[in-house]
């Protein structure tokens, strides 16, 4: 890039970065594609390429897990002991503490999101799952098994690393899911080839530049950018990938367990949601107006967990669509690196259409457009907070993920919580939903009847990295964060012994 292009809001290091060439990470080495191909990357803000990457394909990928193989098989990492392995992932994680400035600049500008929300919210959650994480290398155990066949046995358990994994990781926080499928994977020993979306490839890249710095042997992690189609594809479908780890859409999630079958590689998946959040006529709405609120319109509704469709009691229904339609006009939307910016645009130009899109469709179906409903300007891909009435069960905006910042509000005057719930989960998904009510008996026999991977009680969502994260039904496989992380990295071998 020429330095007068490059946005004058980014610090010195970040626009170094910039400046920089955008090779892939290949067995220790900064290589470009075999291809020689590159691609455009944008700010979303503005619609403006600010940087070109290295187009990495399917024979990229073939080195890269050839690399992945190699630093699985031999060299020191498969030496390294568990404590080896923590300090390495806590050196990296005071790396990004370091750099924490750049890597925020970064991620704001290439996806959009408002710079101090990343600083000081995602980027320091980034840190926290790696150092979490780290403790678990050290606690990797089996347990000693009781036989009843006669004899004389000794059995054990033993956790094994999965071997080569491959992660394909979505747009929306692009730095923070390459943390939460890195850390597991590092902390039990696999190797990997990661490969950001298309659409925000530079913090990982430069991520990977600090996992040099910290000094992981070559090879353990592999760094891929490129397009799904081409590069993802062939990470789902290679022969010596041994697990592929995967968030982003069921569409794709499909098209990942159909090439993964090849080898029958381990799959574990993240997708969409379409999350309820419940609000009773006891709640306190001083929390469930600005909570709900948050749930929808943070990261600009670009979130798989995101509050999407509201249930709220007929007594306080009015009060709640009024209050978050209020903090909708107030939400100062504009450039991610802009100071005081609280929502940033939307990713891309297809993201802008599709939301847009969704929106034509409830019009053309009948909802009523409380506030928002366009976009924001010309320039870049902005979406305004957009509060949705009227809405029913069998339209597009109700069913589907819009991944964008849009409350489909519905009523309900029920007292019934069996019937409450079973609207709630009336969708294929399964992320997570939330419950806003004083009344400790209602909260907890909701928690238990949304079927769904994570509950909040007047609150939606955690980030903290302790805190299991998954989908029931069609929200995917598997559970990412806490110690079940750890299961998806790992085999279990049995070990019997005839004492004789
Ligand atoms: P979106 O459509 O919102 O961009 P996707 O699910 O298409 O979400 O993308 C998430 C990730 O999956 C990205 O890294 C993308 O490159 C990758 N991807 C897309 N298509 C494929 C595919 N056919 N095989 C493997 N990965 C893919
Ligand atoms: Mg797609």
């Amino acid at each position: 890039m020429n330095a007068r292009d490059i946005d004058p809001r980014l610090g010195d290091a970040a626009k170094a970065f910039l400046a920089s060439k955008h090779l892939a990470l290949i067995g220790g080495q900064w290589v470009g594609a075999k291809s020689g191909k590159v691609f455009d990357t944008f700010d979303p803000g503005t619609g403006k390429v600010i940087a070109q990457v290295a187009e990495c394909d399917a024979a990229d990928v073939d080195a890269a897990v050839a690399a992945a193989r190699k630093a699985f098989e031999s060299g020191p990492w498969p030496k390294m002991s568990g404590s080896e392995r923590t300090k390495l992932m806590w050196k990296l994680a005071d790396l990004m503490e370091q750099h924490a400035d750049e890597l925020a600049q970064l991620e704001s500008l290439n996806c959009g999101k408002p710079l101090a929300q990343m600083r000081m919210g995602e980027l320091m959650f980034c840190i926290e799952v790696l150092r979490y994480t780290a403790g678990w290398a050290t606690k990797l155990n089996g347990e000693t098994i009781q036989i009843s066949t006669p004899g004389n046995f000794h059995a054990f358990t033993l956790r094994e690393p999965i071997g080569v994994v491959g992660q394909i990781i979505p747009w929306n926080s692009p730095l923070m899911m390459a943390a939460w499928k890195l850390a597991p994977a590092l902390a039990t020993g696999c190797t990997v080839v990661l490969k950001p979306a298309e659409q925000t490839p530079l913090t990982a890249l430069r991520l990977g530049q600090l996992i040099q710095e910290a000094g992981f042997p070559d090879g353990v992690v592999n760094i891929l950018p490129g397009f799904g189609p081409t590069a993802g594809a062939a990470i789902a479908a290679h022969p010596g990938v041994d697990k592929v780890a995967f968030t982003g859409s069921g569409e794709v999630g499909r098209l990942i367990l159909q090439a993964a079958s090849g080898n029958l590689k381990k799959v574990s998946l993240e997708l969409g949601g379409k999350s309820p959040v419940i609000v009773f006529p006891d709640a306190d709405l001083s929390l469930a107006v600005p909570g709900a609120a948050r749930a929808i319109f943070g990261n600009s509704g670009q979130v798989c967990a995101a509050g999407s469709r509201l249930y709220a009691h007929a007594k306080v229904f009015d009060r709640m669509v009024e209050g978050i339609a209020g903090e909708a006009g107030k939400i100062r939307v504009g450039h991610g690196l802009e100071a005081g910016t609280q929502m940033g645009p939307l990713v891309s130009k297809e993201q802008l259409e599709r939301v847009s899109g969704y929106l034509d469709q409830g019009r053309r179906d009948g909802v009523n457009v409380v506030t928002g409903g366009n976009r924001i300007g010309t320039e870049g891909y902005f979406m305004a907070p957009t509060v949705l009435t009227n809405t029913r069960q069998e339209m597009s905006v109700m069913r589907e993920e819009i991944f964008g910042p849009v409350l489909c509000a519905t009523r309900f005057d029920d007292e019934d919580l069996e019937r409450i719930a079973r609207e709630a989960n009336n969708t294929i998904y399964g992320l997570a939903g939330s419950v806003w009510t004083r009344d400790l008996g209602t909260a907890h026999k909701m928690a238990r009847r949304i079927r769904a991977g994570t509950v909040g009680v007047n609150m939606h969502g955690s980030l903290d990295p302790a805190v299991p994260f998954g989908g029931f039904k069609q929200s995917g496989w598997g559970r990412e964060k806490g110690r079940e992380a750890l299961e998806l990295y790992t085999e279990v071998k049995t070990v019997v012994m005839s004492l004789g």
